[in-house]
């Protein structure tokens, strides 16, 4: 039996159904990230397993006990949230131990839990500042630490990098994935960046408009996803996936000599330009990105059916064309993907 299981749970804010009957199961220690664009119901799902938001329908399975009714505080999760959400006027010690203290926890217990998480999260040396003599970072690995100190079945995570800036964003995921390592407890992350959700997950699951589009492992998703959305959705810059009608001479020169109607997706490594003219696609160099360890290229092909397309390229070599320059483009053997015209995916190299 898995550690906690959804089965057809649902959401509905009035007419609208949110979260379209999830079923979803969770191994003990497992990292699973819920991932989508804004609005999916990703906040949503996680809050109705939190306790902090009503289940319509289906239910919520912990350990083998039936939460579905259950109140947040009976459920044994701990949840961090994107605003920090510490008490400006307690300390970092008092914020991390606040759950505890109110439990009457021993005092010896609770200085031993706080030091051990704080020492975890690098924060020993801060134990007695207040939240608004930290750096947005720090003050992020307090509300971690908060979590921590609980000792919970299942830690939930919202989105809780996103106020952070780059560099800390970095930073903080390796702390969150060197945190998992050590505690090896199940999670369950939510994020719209799919660069956290590939880089933190054991397992990513990619939810639409309240349903589940694909789950699995993150280079499962990156090299076999199931649709359109997910292959796009997955990978940056994003897979360019051309609507076959639209540029003909595509199918031959990924070798996918069918006349079938609908989709093929290449990823921007795996189209090659060539200066000259003897790829298999002729085109225009339109936009040249250069960031230093990889240049992106942006090529106009084809007006075959009156439409010109725009193929991203990626090379991890610095280029000297420019935009204007005529090229060519070969697509790399075996690399493409093809979706019907529902987008679904189709065995790929079926053809
Ligand atoms: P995400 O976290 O993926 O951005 P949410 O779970 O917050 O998405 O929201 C999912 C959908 O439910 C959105 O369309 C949102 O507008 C709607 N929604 C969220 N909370 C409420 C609410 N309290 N009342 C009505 N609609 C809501
Ligand atoms: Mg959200």
């Amino acid at each position: 039996m898995s550690y906690l299981q959804l089965k057809n749970v649902e959401k509905r804010y009035g007419d609208v159904r949110v979260i379209k009957g999830i079923d979803l199961t969770i191994e003990k220690g497992e990292f699973v990230v819920f991932v989508g664009p804004s609005g999916c119901g990703k906040s949503t799902l996680l809050r109705m397993i939190a306790g902090l938001n009503e289940v319509d329908g289906g239910s919520i399975e912990l350990d083998g006990r039936d939460i579905t009714s259950l109140p947040s505080s009976k459920r044994d999760l701990a949840m961090v949230f994107q605003s920090y959400a510490l008490y400006p006027h307690m300390t970092v010690a008092d914020n991390m131990s606040f759950a505890l203290r109110l439990a009457n926890v021993d005092k010896a217990v609770i200085k031993e839990k706080v030091g051990r998480a704080a020492e975890i999260l690098n924060l020993s040396q801060y134990l007695d500042r207040t939240p608004k003599d930290l750096s947005g970072g720090q003050r992020q690995r307090v509300a971690i630490g908060r979590a921590i100190v609980r000792a919970p079945k299942v830690f939930l995570f919202d989105e809780p990098l996103s106020n952070l800036d780059a560099a800390l964003r970095g930073e903080t995921r390796i702390e969150i994935a060197t945190l998992h390592r050590e505690l090896g407890a199940t999670t369950i992350y939510v994020t719209h960046d799919q660069v956290e959700a590939m880089t933190l997950a054991d397992r990513v699951v990619v939810l639409r408009d309240g349903e589940i589009e694909q789950a699995g492992a993150p280079l499962d998703l990156y090299d076999q996803p199931a649709n359109k959305f997910v292959a796009q959705f997955i990978g940056t810059p994003q897979m360019n996936v051309v609507d076959t009608a639209e540029l003909p001479t595509l199918r031959s020169a990924v070798g996918a000599a069918a006349a079938q109607q609908g989709f093929i997706g290449v990823r921007p490594e795996n189209v090659i330009v060539k200066p000259g003219s003897d790829g298999a696609l002729r085109g225009k160099v339109e936009l040249i990105e250069s960031l230093g360890s990889d240049t992106l290229i942006y090529t106009k092909v084809g007006a075959e059916a009156g439409k010109h397309v725009q193929l991203i390229s990626r090379q991890n070599t610095r280029t000297a064309l420019r935009p204007g320059d005529a090229v060519s483009l070969d697509i790399a053997p075996d690399s493409f993907h093809i979706f019907n015209r529902q987008g679904q995916a189709v065995a790929a190299h079926a053809q």
